[in-house]
């Protein structure tokens, strides 16, 4: 089963890692480290999406839209994080322009002092409504896109005509004069669109693009064998980035994330559980990172209930139980790399060996590690077919039209 812990397979010869300087990456990440209130939370509005990426990262578990905050909460939430000392909102999903009331939450954010961003498929934006954003007082706009060209795009989003609208409404970004980042999820069936997707970034005049590489847990762990890479794909992404880099330097900042499973050493994940970091749900559950439902058997508190935005980060036990390095069994406990990357992902841990408190299997010290890399060896030549996202579970892929 594609979603299962590791099965038990035999230790793949050791392979040297991907040529990035992930110490230096990790030590950046490091910087500025507190448990004062975050300086930017991601709202998600909603599960509702009219795309079902294969790879998204919604839990599996999609909140009913019966389930959603009420526009009065919405409102009320916004209010109280300006009020904590958070400088920036980030508006997500699912899909958030699905919500009605998008305008009038984002120019609650702006008369609150927020800066917004509204991260987006774009497909059901209007002109109008872009533009009934803006007046609203949206900062900026992120618009993921799926490959480079519809005939892939399209096929990997589950949304005919997607990518088509997506240019269209990367252009009135423009045209609007908001700032534009460019999001690219990027794996097997993807990758080798990777140097005309930096190439379509570049003509959309987005500031930023991020090139992400799945990471494989939620429904990106049912698709596993559909999306891992190959490693000699992993290092030929990892030259393109950096060529592109170092020739549009001034022009695009371009972000990469490599997938664990090619790594030596794991990401810190959301800057550290519970350190950097919340998200709130679409039914109010305040979390540390997008994925931590993942995690079962753990409970969040919610904006619902009697308890501030603030108290929650403070003294919830869920935001308590995996922050810091103290939790820290070994390897992790005395390893000179546990304030830097402080395990790595709580979400991976728990995916990959059946338990949130043990070191994150990217780790070379991880007694996964060697597994892990047999799995990527292994899924890398599995079938192409989709399993898409969405809420009745999953529809799997229509092969042959
Ligand atoms: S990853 Fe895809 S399916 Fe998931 S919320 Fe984003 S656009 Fe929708
Ligand atoms: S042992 Fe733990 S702290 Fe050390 S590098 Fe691995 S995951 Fe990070």
């Amino acid at each position: 089963m594609a979603d299962s812990p590791l099965p038990e397979t035999p230790t793949p010869e050791p392979m040297a890692p991907v040529a990035v300087d992930e110490f230096q990456l990790l030590s950046k990440q490091a910087e500025g480290s507190t448990y004062g209130i975050p300086l930017a939370v991601l709202v998600e509005l909603t599960h509702r999406c009219p795309l079902q990426c294969p790879y998204c990262s919604n839990p599996v578990e999609l909140e009913a839209s019966s389930k959603e905050l009420t526009t009065a909460e919405w409102l009320r939430v916004i209010d109280e994080l300006a009020e904590i000392g958070v400088l920036q909102i980030h508006f997500s999903g699912g899909e958030p322009t699905a919500r009605k009331d998008l305008v009038d939450l984002v120019r609650r954010a702006s008369e609150a002092g927020l800066y917004s961003n509204l991260i987006t498929s774009a497909v059901m934006l209007t002109r109008d409504k872009l533009e009934a954003l803006a007046d609203a007082g949206l900062n900026h706009v992120q618009i993921s896109i799926q490959g480079a060209e519809s005939r892939v795009a399209d096929r990997v989003g589950g949304f005919r005509n997607g990518h088509v609208k997506k240019l269209e409404v990367a252009r009135w970004v423009k045209e609007l004069d908001l700032p534009l980042t460019v999001n690219a999820v990027m794996h097997r069936q993807n990758l080798a669109q990777l140097p005309q997707i930096i190439d379509l970034a570049v003509s959309l005049r987005a500031a930023r693009l991020e090139v992400a590489n799945v990471q494989y847990y939620g429904w990106a762990l049912k698709n596993r064998q559909a999306l891992m890479p190959s490693r000699a794909q992993m290092e030929e992404c990892t030259r393109v980035v950096e060529a592109a880099r170092a020739r549009l330097h001034g022009i695009m900042e371009i972000d990469y994330v490599i997938p664990d499973y090619y790594a030596e050493r794991p990401k810190q994940c959301m800057g550290g559980w519970g350190r950097q970091f919340f998200n709130i749900s679409p039914a109010g559950k305040v979390l540390p990172c997008h994925a931590a439902e993942s995690i079962t058997g753990l409970e969040f508190d919610s904006v619902r209930g009697n308890k501030s935005i603030r108290w929650i980060w403070d003294n919830s036990e869920a935001f308590n139980l995996y922050r810091g390095v103290d939790w820290m069994p070994e390897p992790c406990r005395s390893c000179a790399f546990k304030e830097i990357d402080f395990g790595g992902c709580r979400c991976q841990a728990f995916a990959l060996t059946g338990s949130a408190r043990n070191a994150d299997p990217a780790c070379v010290k991880s007694e996964h590690h060697a597994r892990l890399f047999a799995v990527a060896h292994e899924a890398a030549s599995g079938g192409d077919g989709f399993l898409y996202r969405n809420f009745s579970g999953g529809t799997p892929e229509k092969t042959g039209g």
